[in-house]
């Protein structure tokens, strides 16, 4: 096939289809959403779904693995902290078909709430783990890690980071693999049923297993030697090769393409030729303990960060103490764009209520998150996916009854249905009095408008069951469930005051579509306009943050409030904060 050029999300997508993936399965997270999206909208002979969270997603892969289909996992970093449980299991009984989870991390936390580096779990799960360097590596690699997979009867991991996930290069793809074995049941009772005395003969095969694959990995031209001039050498992987290779060019350099379990053999060859020897790797000093613990002498975080991302000029600073050109120089200062919900966004009116209710609000992941900016100002906590309900509880347990009516926990649809509804459990089973939002805006924003259980469609766009949240929530003892329209300002503010009061669970569900919804939920409607001759200059509507409001210091005598009528959506919830009747609805035509 002709050479394309494809991001590192399209690429494993492509990977897993020329694998013969037969089922497909995630969690929607950025950087790494775009696997799956792909594999639905080009690859339609692959099974694939989003689970409501990453733990369902790997044991739906898992299923069909143990069925003998070939079948591809992929999560963000912090998923696979909600994976864990069964990836160490699955580590023990291995696979029938190969099983790929591809776990693309975020250094720099452009999208996410730390920088954990899971290389650590390939190493904890005593699982293989490749690491790309650029899009076709990601098609070559995913492919190479189902046949891996089978042939060491091992799950494999890859990971990505945001720059592979994100950056466009070339690819060639390749014909997909023909001859599968069809998948079948086949009973395994001492591979597949993990009590102690099958688990216990299991982890010897796990050791066995890791020592094998790190000496095959000693011959494999993924991790290769690169030959150099002089006596400077690099061991390097992932995004960090690129840029080793271009910091210094003329270094030898060994480029791992299995960064678990190491090439120890080929590390030590490469090693002897060396006089001085970096480790360039993203995130933790993964790789250089390890040389170290060899008795080799490196350099590598003594020199560079362990926190956020690399770059040739953070490499070429940190090992000459010098910076060298970027590639790009803006020639002008750019406006400073703070992160901001979007004009409309259903959630605005919520965060602004809670403000003056001088709520104590623990949050949770999402587009929401942005209600702890100023001038929202209204979000206290804000810890993992569905981690706020779980947190309302804990901190009303060691308040004073007056405090504890303070406390309200904010979640949004997807996230609740993630891991929130656990916590809504153990609030009713253990007598909590926190009130709890449900911000439901019919879709998973922030990762970029997935579908959910809770919007009636699937992956692939068909009409699905749709969970019922208030019926959801009474099933499992929250006697007071309500939901409403959070357009309505005051009627928002009402119930959740009402509701903080109550000493007992409550559950308020705000439902409203998000503006940047993809099916047609919304009714966008003429846009507003600030009266000049009402407007007081009282500033009132800028406490919302609304990102179509601007403040004009030179009208008036003492300025005024202006409505940029490209983005105003026309949701009126400022003319709802304005005491002097000030907006007004521009003329549709
Ligand atoms: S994408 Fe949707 S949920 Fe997110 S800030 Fe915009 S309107 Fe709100
Ligand atoms: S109506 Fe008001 S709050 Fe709504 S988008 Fe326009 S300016 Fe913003």
């Amino acid at each position: 096939m002709d050479k394309t050029i494809l991001s590192g999300n399209e690429a494993f997508a492509r990977g897993a289809f020329e694998a013969g993936v037969k089922v497909a399965s995630a969690y929607p997270g950025t950087p790494s959403t775009e696997i799956l999206e792909n594999i639905a909208h080009h690859y339609p002979s692959i099974d694939s779904s989003w689970a409501p969270n990453e733990k369902v997603s790997l044991e739906v892969t898992i299923g069909a693995s143990f069925g003998g289909a070939r079948a591809l996992c992929t999560m963000k970093h912090v998923g696979v902290n909600v994976a864990a449980d069964p990836l160490f299991t699955l580590s023990y009984t291995g696979v029938r078909g190969g099983l790929v989870l591809i776990v693309a991390d975020d250094p720099e936390l452009h999208s996410s709430q730390n920088e954990q580096d899971s290389r650590h779990y390939a190493r904890f799960a005593k699982v293989p783990m490749f690491e790309p360097s650029d899009s076709e590596e990601a098609r070559a690699f995913t492919r190479l890690a189902f046949e891996a997979s089978e042939q060491f009867d091992t799950p494999v991991m890859v990971r990505s980071t945001t720059r592979i996930s994100h950056s466009k290069s070339i690819v060639y793809p390749q014909t997909p693999v023909e001859g599968l074995p069809e998948p079948s049941l086949a009973r395994d009772p001492a591979k597949l049923v993990m009590l102690p005395g099958n688990a216990r003969k299991r982890h010897y095969f796990v050791e066995e297993r890791l020592a094998k694959m790190a000496e095959w990995s000693c011959s494999q031209s993924f991790n290769r030697i690169e030959e150099g001039q002089g006596e400077v050498g690099v061991i390097t992987a992932g995004v960090a090769y690129q840029y080793a290779k271009e910091v210094l060019p003329e270094a030898h350099v060994l480029k791992l393409g299995l960064v678990h379990p190491l090439p120890k053999q080929l590390i030590r060859e490469f090693a002897a030729r060396c006089k001085t020897l970096y480790v360039i790797e993203e995130l933790d000093p993964f790789i250089e303990e390890q040389v170290r613990a060899m008795g080799i002498e490196v350099h590598g975080k003594d020199l560079l960060s362990v926190c956020g991302e690399l770059s040739p000029g953070r490499v070429a600073a940190g090992l000459f103490k010098e910076e060298i050109p970027q590639g790009f120089t803006p020639t002008e200062t750019l406006p400073q764009r703070p992160p901001n919900m979007c004009p409309g966004c259903p959630h605005r009116g919520v965060f602004y209520q809670l403000n003056r209710l001088k709520a104590y609000v623990t949050g949770d992941i999402g587009c929401y998150t942005l209600g702890f900016m100023p001038p929202l100002s209204a979000m206290d906590t804000c810890v993992c996916m569905g981690a706020s309900i779980g947190n309302a509880t804990g901190i009303s347990k060691v308040l004073t009854p007056e405090d504890r009516k303070k406390v309200v926990a904010v979640i949004g649809d997807s996230t609740f249905l993630h891991t929130g509804i656990n916590g809504l459990i153990d609030m009713v089973y253990n007598g909590s009095t926190a009130t709890v939002i449900i911000l439901d805006n019919s879709t998973t924003g922030m990762t970029g408008r997935q579908d959910h259980p809770g919007t009636g469609y699937s992956l692939k766009g068909d009409p699905s069951y749709q969970v019922d949240l208030e019926g959801l929530c009474r099933s499992v003892g929250v006697k007071h469930v309500y939901s409403i329209d959070p357009y309505g300002l005051d009627e928002t503010r009402d119930l959740i005051k009402r509701e903080m009061e109550r000493p007992e669970v409550s559950v308020i569900i705000t439902r409203r579509a998000c503006m940047l919804h993809k099916r047609d939920l919304i009714q966008r409607k003429p846009p507003l306009f600030v009266d000049a001759d009402k407007c007081t200059a009282c500033k009132a509507c800028l406490k919302l943050g609304c990102p179509a409001i601007k403040w004009n210091p030179a009208a008036g005598t003492k300025g005024q409030a202006e409505i940029d009528k490209l983005i105003c959506v026309g949701c009126e919830v400022c003319m709802q904060v304005c005491k002097f009747g000030a907006f007004g609805v521009c003329d549709e035509k």
